[in-house]
């Protein structure tokens, strides 16, 4: 059975080299299979490619795309599933968080046919900062609410699937990906193992802040309408409690027949800013909508491919192996 490594790569030059020794040690352990090993460069601005390039050469096994910059690592995860041939594929962090030692335990767990997803999941969040660990778990109590598709808390991208599961995740075309939405979206019969969080052997991680905060509503967006209902009701309960403001003022005018406007600047104020403020929020909510489905109806392609590492032929250098796709090689296809 050949099975696919997809790796995407990010700025990892100093933890490459780690896991392709970690990795040449695994697949050097299970002689029963055939492996692939694919790495997308995702743009990186160190010496990731040149990395890639020589392991490329150094292991016959190892390809890898590069991109033209950074798009992101869900752009990556596509490339590296769509390069992939393997009967079963699996996704990995390049910073050895995502053990390879697991990998023969995942492997066994789908050689029984009950399984055609191996998923992990960390079951503590040690090393990572408190704050950030405590908006993580509050993203995923709020999604899973929202959502029909559940979103595992602690879930990594590190998992193994049968070529029919990263079919379908393929299938799932859309410009703004969500993978850990899209993996629960696409089903099938999951098998979830656990451990412990590792840190990372090298380098930085790559999420600030920021970038956590769009991907979280970028999750929600992408896999739940519930805010734009939410929006709707909020209008609605609004819109009631000033209907029914007015006529208790109605009423008490007609039983007490003072119809005198009292003063109320103060009030109306508040009210006024409130509805303001609620407007804008709803107006927020559906520009989020509307600006996702004008980035989709744009249908641009995930990620430009400048480079790629193909196996070395026999006799061939390793320059030979690389083929970068200029416009010109473009034209000839
Ligand atoms: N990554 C990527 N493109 C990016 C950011 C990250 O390909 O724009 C890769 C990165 O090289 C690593 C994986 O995605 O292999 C996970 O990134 P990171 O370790 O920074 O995330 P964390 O493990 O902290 O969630
Ligand atoms: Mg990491």
């Amino acid at each position: 059975m050949l099975i696919s490594l997809v790796v995407p790569c990010y700025n990892e030059e100093s933890s490459l080299p780690v896991l392709c020794g970690a990795l040449s040690e695994v697949c050097g352990s299970i002689p029963a299979h055939q492996f692939e090993w694919i790495f997308v460069d995702d743009g990186s601005k160190d010496k990731t490619l040149d990395i890639l390039r020589q392991i490329v050469s150094d292991h016959p096994e190892a390809r890898y795309v590069s991109f033209s910059r950074n798009f992101g690592k869900e752009a990556a995860i596509f490339a590296g599933l769509t390069e992939s041939r393997g009967d079963l594929v699996a996704l990995m962090d390049a910073d050895m968080q995502d053990p390879p030692s697991l990998l023969p335990e995942m492997i066994r767990i789908l050689a029984d046919e009950n399984f055609d997803v191996v998923a992990s999941r960390r079951v503590s969040r040690k090393g990572e900062p408190k704050i950030r660990s405590l908006f993580a778990r509050a993203f995923y109590r709020l999604i899973n609410r929202m959502s029909d598709v559940e979103i595992v808390d602690g879930a990594r991208d590190f998992r193994l699937m049968r070529r029919q599961v990263v079919d379908a995740v393929l299938e799932l075309s859309e410009r703004q990906r969500f993978s850990k939405g899209i993996f629960g979206w696409v089903g099938f019969r999951t098998h979830w193992i656990e451990y412990q969080n590792v840190e990372r052997v090298a380098g930085e991680t790559k999420w600030s802040f920021w970038k956590l905060f769009k991907y979280a509503i970028e999750g929600i967006i992408a896999f739940t309408t519930v805010p734009l209902r939410l929006a709707t009701i909020t209008g609605f309960v609004v819109s009631g409690a000033a209907f029914l403001y007015m006529l208790y003022y109605l009423i008490k005018a007609i039983i007490t027949q003072v119809w005198s406007i009292e003063p109320g600047y103060a009030s109306t104020l508040t009210i006024m800013l409130f509805l303001g403020g609620m407007i804008l929020i709803a107006l927020g909510i559906l520009g989020e909508y509307i600006a996702r489905t004008y980035m989709e109806v744009k249908n641009r392609p995930l990620f430009v491919i400048r480079e790629r590492g193909e196996k070395p032929v026999s006799s061939g250098t390793r320059r030979k192996s690389v083929r970068s796709a200029s416009p010109d090689d473009r034209k000839k296809d």
